[in-house]
């Protein structure tokens, strides 16, 4: 499935972070039949109150919101890219993930060494993005002499080395990948790191949570990739609490809403997914899929039989379903659609999916 890898130097809070991502996922675990619980992967659920809704409407059992995941990816230091630390075990994790999300430290806390002795996150993000840099110009340079010579038979692989020197000189210039605008596709083998997606958390003090203008320069560091602010220690502390605590605990720091919420929501958008959602007695339910997926790719979220032996979806969406009140309200009163196996997926539709099995 899905994942993001969290990454930052030492003495960010990450650990502090993520295991508060892993209690609030063990948590949602419990909802999920068959979830296996891995040390090293937190799940976070994408609140939506639409969820709710339906849930009443149906009477469901329960409710089982989306879910974004969060790999626990040790060993980013000064020179990882050169197998210092733990180094190529760092680049193998790191690989597989999705996104990369990077913990970045602003709190003060004297008794918490820096690494590089002083707080600075304009630094803290250089030293990060020029080793996922350097980790990728060493894979362009292992795969380019084998790209040279492919090139001169087969088309495919010109083209692929076209994108890899383009790549190189972008990466040489201290670009991402991702923020360069190269048409990575060919290099999608590659699994060049600063290809993916990034994000930030910035963890922050607990007083300037509600400090805008430090948040709007640590934003404008980053931009156009997304930030989220939190405080790790208060999030730790989130997870300890029942809600109606946890609720009094975020406002007496000004917030509506944990940061690991907000995260999981920043998370899903620069995946570049959406949900769809079903519901009945049993649960109500939001499936992850990327924007574009059509019906049969939404079915195959299911199970993969459902993709295979799609037949048709009936479609309404959440905001017609609830003013009709029932399905078979819904039904008569003309909104409930029959789609095929062209029809691209729109958030929030509500859907009954029918198949050969
Ligand atoms: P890691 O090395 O990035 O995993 O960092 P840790 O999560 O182990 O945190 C290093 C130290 O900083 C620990 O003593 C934490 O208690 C402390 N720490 C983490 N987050 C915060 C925070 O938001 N505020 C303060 N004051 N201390 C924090």
């Amino acid at each position: 499935s899905l994942s993001i890898g969290i990454v930052g130097l030492p003495n960010v809070g990450k650990s502090t972070l993520f295991n508060a991502l892993t209690k609030s996922g063990n948590a949602l675990a419990a909802n999920y039949p068959f979830a296996t619980i891995d040390p090293n992967v937190g799940v976070v659920g994408v609140p939506d109150p639409r969820l709710d809704v339906l849930g009443e409407l149906f009477g469901s059992a329960r409710v089982l919101p989306a879910k974004v995941e969060f790999v626990d990816i040790a060993g980013l230091v000064r020179g990882a890219s050169e197998g210092q630390g733990r180094g190529n075990r760092f680049l193998a994790n790191i690989r597989e993930t999705d996104a990369i999300c990077q913990v970045i430290r602003v709190f003060a806390d004297p008794d918490v060494t820096h690494v590089d002795g002083e707080i600075s996150p304009r630094r803290d993000i250089e030293t990060i993005n020029t080793e996922l840099i350097l980790a990728d110009l060493q894979t362009l340079e292992k795969a380019v002499p084998r790209l040279t010579k492919e090139a001169r038979t087969n088309k495919d692989a010109k083209a692929t080395l076209e994108a890899a020197e383009a790549a190189g000189k972008a990466l040489d210039s201290g670009t991402t990948l991702f923020a360069s605008g190269i048409d990575l596709e060919p290099l999608r083998d590659l699994h060049l790191l600063t290809a993916k997606p990034f994000l930030y958390v910035f963890n922050l003090d607990a007083d300037e949570l509600t400090d805008d203008d430090l948040r709007a320069r640590l934003s404008a560091l980053v931009a156009p990739a997304e930030a989220v602010f939190l405080d790790a220690k208060i999030e730790s502390e989130l997870v300890e609490l029942p809600d109606d605590e946890a609720l009094e605990l975020l406002q007496s720091v000004g917030q509506e809403e944990s940061g690991l919420t907000q995260l999981a929501r920043v998370g899903f958008e620069t995946l570049g997914l959406q949900t769809y959602l079903t519901a009945g007695p049993k649960e109500a339910r939001a499936w992850t899929i990327r924007k574009g997926a059509t019906a049969p790719e939404a079915a195959g979220v299911i199970h993969t039989d459902f993709q295979r032996g799609f037949i048709k979806a009936e479609v309404v969406s959440f905001e017609d379903l609830v003013a009709a009140g029932s399905m078979t309200a819904a039904r008569s009163a003309g909104k409930a659609r029959i789609e095929g196996k062209d029809y691209v997926m729109r958030d929030g539709d509500v859907v009954e999916f029918r198949f050969n099995v």
